[in-house]
């Protein structure tokens, strides 16, 4: 399974608990997106100084880089309550007005994966973000009448990995939209850094460059790989995590320089043996991966889009000259022979 993947950047079975020790709580101690922490450190100050409820925001970006992590950042920084909930976890339209009647005054409501919000709770929400009111409808059939609820001044932070799923008419009703880029390696060794020392593990400069580069840009995926090199280090070495202890810990674990594992590189190889290197539509290939599409688009695919191993065109994924490299592949020039030979499974 993918989820199951150690360099999956979906949150897995147990994490949850483990990942609050991790996290970090005020801006301060937010590393990296140094562009979008100026710019809501300026909204947030506005906000607090003219004494309102924060505007709604959304955040996007791939799983694992911290977008729950920043909301709970937002209301520390504003001292203000935090409820946490996802877009599938609220099923009816009543789900969410009794979540909504809770709120306090200038409370956060964090609405997680909210690309997945239905059709008649959205139709609710419009009104809660947009004139703090809640229409609830009593009574059934001709008799039905319509009444106005008002709610106190809250705030929505959605966060999302598909911005282009969500509905336009929910999309404009966020005030502000910040995208999570994949850190660069400075802030991943900085992450790789701290997590060491909240967790008690010693490491050198050798230990974190390993780990930061494996790490996919992705933050969560520096703190499991930080604790299975632990593990390692702790059995087979003297505990502390040195480049070499870090890199032979990563090379068992099938992870490659580059963050890559086997269900990565199955993507690749499949992409060109199968499809010729592209292009292909991205539900042919996660079929032939025996993957859902949205995992393909979520999971493998930012991360090597980011690495420029795949491509987005019009007709579909296409393997790069890069890919091929990286598999190890000659790169055919285009129109050239196909080579089902290269195909493992
Ligand atoms: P997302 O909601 O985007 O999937 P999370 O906010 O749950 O990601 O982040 C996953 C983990 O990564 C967190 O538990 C936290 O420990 C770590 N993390 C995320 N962002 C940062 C950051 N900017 N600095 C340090 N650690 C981070």
């Amino acid at each position: 399974m993918a989820e199951d993947r150690l360099v999956s950047p979906q949150r897995q079975s147990g994490e949850a608990a483990a990942e609050p020790s991790l996290r970090p709580r005020r801006l301060d101690e937010y590393i990296g997106q140094e562009r979008l922490k100026e710019s809501l450190r300026i909204f947030l100050q506005a906000a607090q100084e003219r004494g309102e409820a924060l505007d709604h925001v959304l955040l996007y970006g791939p799983p694992g880089l911290g977008k729950t992590t920043l909301a709970t950042v937002i209301a520390n920084e504003m001292g203000v309550n935090l409820r946490v909930t996802s877009g599938p976890a609220i099923e009816r339209p009543g789900d969410l007005a009794a979540i909504l009647t809770n709120l306090r005054r200038g409370d956060i409501l964090f609405i997680d994966e909210v690309h997945r919000l239905s059709r008649t709770v959205e139709e609710v929400l419009y009104p809660a973000m947009e004139d703090y009111a809640l229409d609830i409808v009593i009574g059934k059939g001709p008799s039905a009448r319509s009444i106005r609820l008002s709610l106190p001044r809250f705030t929505i932070i959605g966060a999302t990995t598909r911005i282009a799923l969500m509905t336009s008419p929910l999309r404009a009703r966020f005030g502000v939209t910040y995208r999570l880029d994949f850190y660069d390696i400075e802030a991943m060794r900085t992450i790789a850094r701290r997590s060491a020392a909240i967790l008690g593990v010693a490491i050198d400069d050798g230990g974190v460059e390993e780990i930061a580069r494996r790490a996919r840009g992705t933050p969560r995926v520096a703190n499991r790989l930080l604790k299975r090199v632990r593990d390692y280090a702790q059995v087979r070495a003297d505990g502390c995590i040195t480049g070499e202890v870090a890199r032979q810990a990563l090379d068992l674990l099938a992870v490659d320089e580059l963050g890559l594992d086997e269900a990565d590189r199955r993507v690749l190889r499949t992409l060109i043996a199968k499809f010729d290197g592209g292009p292909v539509g991205v539900e042919t290939l996660a079929a032939a991966l025996s993957e859902e599409a949205d995992t393909v688009m979520d999971v493998y695919e930012p991360y090597l889009m980011q690495l420029g191993f795949i491509e987005r065109t019009p007709r579909g994924r296409l393997a790069t000259r890069r890919a091929y490299q990286h598999l190890g592949l000659p790169y055919p020039e285009r129109d050239g022979p196909v080579q089902p030979e290269l195909f493992s499974p």
